[in-house]
């Protein structure tokens, strides 16, 4: 299976060339058209649309139709020469969602995908390596997630002390889960604390369930209330302390580690 094309496998049509192809060309296996999905969990930061096919053509025109994701770290991967794009500049999404159909838009020569990861300088890197695999993640960060109850899935991973926030706002969260943090949740609906969690050993939270309050051991972070604001940062708390982050009743929908 492939981590960029919905049904295929990859086949390479033109490898990676440094200064000449810093990208690879791929099609599906017998050289079939597949529609295309993102790589790796991350927000759209870029989409051009209504190129049309235009050999010889130049600079940014010369991709076509094409999306770029930005993922954790800063690395971005972005896709050429689409046919159709199925997303819009801002939109976090996660890993698999369908984001456009191959096409040959731009300065193309028969239909193919163009797809180029870049580093957090924008400088296109050998993909090679990370096809059917992570992008290289820092180990020196800290990352967290949530579940939205809304949408039905986890959202992106989100880095410790980075100023981002893990959540969409209006859309109630109904799961946490922490790097090397200790954590728990108070279920809404139910209306009692769920057991402590620790270091990605489980999530915390009953999925579907509203959260309204949050404890993280060790951590100053905040929540922000669905149709609210950002509720005060909450620092140190432990297993004793009745400090948390949430207004009992109300639902959150975002939540920041710093
Ligand atoms: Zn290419």
């Amino acid at each position: 299976m492939s981590r960029i094309l919905l049904n295929g496998e990859d086949q390479i049509t033109n490898p990676y060339k440094k200064n000449t192809h810093e990208a690879l060309d791929i099609v599906k296996k017998r050289y079939q058209q597949d529609t295309i999905i993102a790589h790796s969990d991350g927000t759209v930061v870029m989409v051009q649309t209504k190129i049309p096919h235009d050999p010889g053509s130049t600079g940014n025109r010369s991709y076509g139709n094409f999306v770029k994701i930005k993922h954790q770290d800063g690395y971005y991967t972005l896709y050429a020469h689409l046919k159709e794009v199925y997303v819009k500049k801002g939109q976090k999404v996660t890993k698999g969602e369908k984001i456009g159909f191959m096409g040959q838009t731009g300065n193309a020569y028969g239909i193919h995908l163009h797809f180029e990861i870049r580093n957090s300088y924008d400088r296109r890197i050998d993909p090679t390596p990370y096809l059917d695999k992570d992008l290289p993640k820092n180990e020196n960060k800290i990352y967290y997630q949530v579940y939205d109850n809304v949408k039905k899935q986890w959202l992106p991973n989100v880095a410790v002390n980075t100023g981002e926030y893990a959540g969409n706002f209006k859309n109630a969260i109904g799961g946490v889960y922490a790097d090397k943090y200790k954590l728990r949740v108070h279920d809404l609906k139910k209306g009692y604390w769920l057991p402590w969690v620790e270091n990605r050993e489980d999530y915390a939270g009953n999925l579907g369930n509203n959260i309204d309050g949050i404890q993280i051991d060790n951590a100053i972070y905040r929540v922000h209330i669905k149709n609210g604001s950002w509720l005060p940062w909450v620092s140190k708390v432990d297993n004793t302390s009745n400090g948390y982050a949430g207004i009992y009743g109300k639902a959150i929908d975002a939540i920041e580690i710093k």
